[in-house]
């Protein structure tokens, strides 16, 4: 029986259900299968007790150790940005609270996410075995590297702002593969799309202006 799922499910659904109206669907994410994914992860279990009030809020929140977990927003955004199908394979870098990770184990088949804060690593992963998302699988260590034994990825997002491309990463990339990473400053970021055509093409997009916190290790800061 799947009651206390259902009901873990229903908690705080209202505000879900204003959040996606209007911070996510208003500012025009339109893929269903997001959306969907959005009214379901239960935001407010990826902060700490004393920032649950503000788990819906159109903001980013602070998740301790200098970390914040994304404005919902940019998290849809991101997510749309990757093109992910259901059969997709995807590694994120920067697992943070592990909402985003969540999000994305809704809408793509497994989903391999990298920390390296070792408490939040810790964290999230309780966090998602609670929740049971089993297709979601954590490892703490420097993302820049990529997840080299998982690869290759159909889509690689990068939750840190990174000084360069990292090239692990890019060599992770499945013909057809997309990364979606903040490159730039320290403070202000673009938000850069790399496609991997299936002839080996490399293609670079630039979607928008963004504020991340430093993407570190041997490839980043
Ligand atoms: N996606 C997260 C938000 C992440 S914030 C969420 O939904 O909560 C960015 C995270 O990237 C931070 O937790 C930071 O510790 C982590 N990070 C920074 N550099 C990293 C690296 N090289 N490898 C893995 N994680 C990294």
């Amino acid at each position: 029986m799947s009651c206390s799922g259902n009901h873990k499910n229903a908690e705080r659904s209202d505000e879900r259900k204003r959040m996606v109206e209007e911070q996510i669907k208003k500012r025009g994410i339109s893929d269903e299968r997001i959306l969907r994914a959005m009214l379901e992860v239960p935001r407010h279990r990826f902060v700490d007790r004393g920032q649950q009030v503000f788990a819906y809020d159109d903001a980013p929140l602070p998740i301790g150790y200098g970390q914040t977990i994304s404005q919902p927003y940019i998290v849809a955004f991101m997510i749309e940005a990757l093109m992910p199908a259901p059969s997709h394979r995807v590694l994120e870098i920067g697992t943070g609270s592990g909402y985003a990770a969540a999000v994305l184990s809704r809408v793509v088949a497994e989903v391999y996410t990298m920390e390296t804060v070792k408490p939040l690593y810790e964290t999230a992963k309780k966090r998602v075995e609670e929740l049971e998302y089993n297709n979601i699988h954590l490892r703490l260590g420097d993302g820049t590297k990529g997840w080299p034994e998982a690869a290759p990825f159909d889509g690689i997002l990068v939750s840190a702002g990174a000084p360069l491309v990292p090239k692990s990463l890019v060599d992770q990339l499945a013909p057809g593969g997309r990364l979606v990473i903040p490159v730039g400053g320290r403070i202000n970021q673009s938000l850069l799309r790399i496609t991997r055509a299936a002839d080996g093409q490399l293609l670079q997009e630039e979607l928008a202006m963004v504020r991340f916190v430093p993407l570190v290790g041997e490839e980043g800061w």
